[in-house]
């Protein structure tokens, strides 16, 4: 099959297992914990405080500069207001809602009329008011976003790729609400004006490109282009080189070629904030591996701890070895399973064994894989060494900056190197080096 850029892998998807099931379960939790961190940026100053009754899609927490606002999840009391364990390893801190289960909802700002009439600030108002960042994972603040590619980007690109394994919220999205994906993207290609509106899909989806061909008629200025499923399309860079054959440069974004990449899940935010005027307050999260009893999708209220969704997929097996918040190639491990979801979790996901686990006494067989399926044409092996040898200075000169932790070295690495693992202390040794 053609490959659109360099490098990447084909590991073992494991899609269908999360598949089957259609009319998705909605999930409330009897108590949510709210981090005021959801996006990259400033965290967000709690607006509430313990004793207080508050509203599903009232905003709990905002601040300024890089920041999106938090809204409550359900409706009820506040319980507490102090820091919790986060998906991101970190105790954050978090409003905690007791749910009363009424779902007594503020009245939602919807509109008439068309949302392409709106002038580009009301838009961008919008989009930041519903705390929408990006879903794919990246949770960058939406508005901050779509501002940066107003006037210098050509291309708008909406990324259906999820090529992680296991992962298929996004693929839900795709089959069960195409046109609020299309919605989303008619609604920032009004305010971006970019000459090319695309949306990409991996090959393996079949249905999520049936769903959105049948409703490409309403949308003529938006194309779809099928990709060849190859790990890791989804990540930006690949994905521009693989649909403009344009590179982004080292430490540069995509915008600096031209192009702005968003998640199918955040341009469906976007859809139900600004027609709608509805705030993030749930998501689809795929619960999914073979440490799962019943894998599925679920519409999760934010908030719910991950110890309630794997009960409620079944709970997990005897054997299992870990949780993962996001899929298993670049996801985090969590130790911790009273975190909750955010606005960026994607997935839980429940493995009994580590795909790239590193073996006990791991050695380098210097057969060079690592560096043929390295998407940043990096030399993985001798990235390793050099963290191992203290040396940052060849860290720097290597490019390890550059090392997007996608997971393809370690993946098919013979000799079971730790290479993501020691990729990130690589990168913390080049901070600390820098500050000194
Ligand atoms: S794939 Fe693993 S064993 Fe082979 S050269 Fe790279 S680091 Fe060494
Ligand atoms: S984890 Fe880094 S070094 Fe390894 S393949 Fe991905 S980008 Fe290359």
């Amino acid at each position: 099959m053609k490959r659109l850029f360099f490098g990447g892998i084909h590991p073992k998807y494991n899609k269908e297992m999360s598949t089957e099931i259609i009319n998705i379960q909605k999930v409330l939790p009897k108590i949510a914990v709210l981090p005021m961190q959801q996006h990259i940026g400033a965290p967000c100053k709690p607006l509430v405080g313990v004793g207080d009754y508050v509203l599903r899609g009232q905003k709990i927490g905002d601040g300024e500069g890089l920041c999106v606002p938090v809204h409550a999840s359900v409706s009820g009391k506040v319980i507490a207001v102090e820091p919790r364990p986060h998906t991101n390893g970190a105790m954050v801190m978090s409003v905690v809602i007791e749910n009363d289960f009424l779902d007594a909802s503020i009245v939602p700002e919807g509109m008439t009329g068309a949302a392409e009439a709106l002038d580009a600030d009301t838009v961008l108002h919008k989009i930041r008011e519903a705390g929408i960042v990006g879903m794919g994972g990246a949770a960058f603040p939406g508005n901050i976003k779509a501002l940066g590619a107003m006037g210098r980007v050509d291309t708008l690109i909406a990324n259906a790729c999820e090529c992680e394994p296991y992962i298929t919220a996004d693929d839900y999205l795709l089959r069960r609400t195409p046109d609020q994906i299309l919605s989303g993207m008619e609604i920032l290609k009004a305010i971006i004006k970019p000459a090319r509106a695309v949306i990409a899909i991996e090959d393996n989806k079949k249905e999520g490109v049936k769903a959105i061909k049948a409703l490409l008629k309403d949308h003529p200025s938006i194309e779809i282009a099928v990709l060849p499923t190859r790990y890791p399309q989804g990540s930006e860079k690949q994905l521009i080189q693989a649909l403009t054959k344009r590179q982004v440069p080292a430490g540069a974004l995509p915008a600096s070629v031209g192009c702005a990449v968003f998640n199918v899940a955040t341009f469906a935010a976007i859809h139900r904030a600004v027609r709608l005027g509805y705030p993030i307050t749930q998501r689809i999260v795929t619960v999914s591996g073979e440490a799962i009893h019943m894998p599925q999708n679920f519409i999760v209220r934010l908030g719910t701890p991950f110890h309630d969704l794997i009960e409620i997929a079944g709970g997990l097996h005897d054997r299992t070895e870990r949780v993962i918040s996001g899929g298993p190639m670049m996801g985090v491990a969590q130790k911790d399973l009273s975190v909750p979801v955010v606005k960026a979790t994607n997935s839980v996901l429940c493995l009994l064994k580590d795909v790239n686990g590193a073996a006990e006494n791991p050695v380098c067989l210097r057969c060079g894989k690592c560096v043929s399926v390295c998407p940043m044409k990096l030399q993985p092996l001798y990235l390793y060494r050099y963290q191992k040898a203290g040396d940052a200075e060849k860290l720097i000169r290597y490019n390890l900056m550059d090392c997007m932790e996608c997971g393809s070295c370690a993946f098919t690495c013979p000799g079971k190197l730790p290479l993501v693992e020691t990729f990130r202390m690589g990168k913390k040794m080049i901070r600390e080096a820098s500050e000194k």
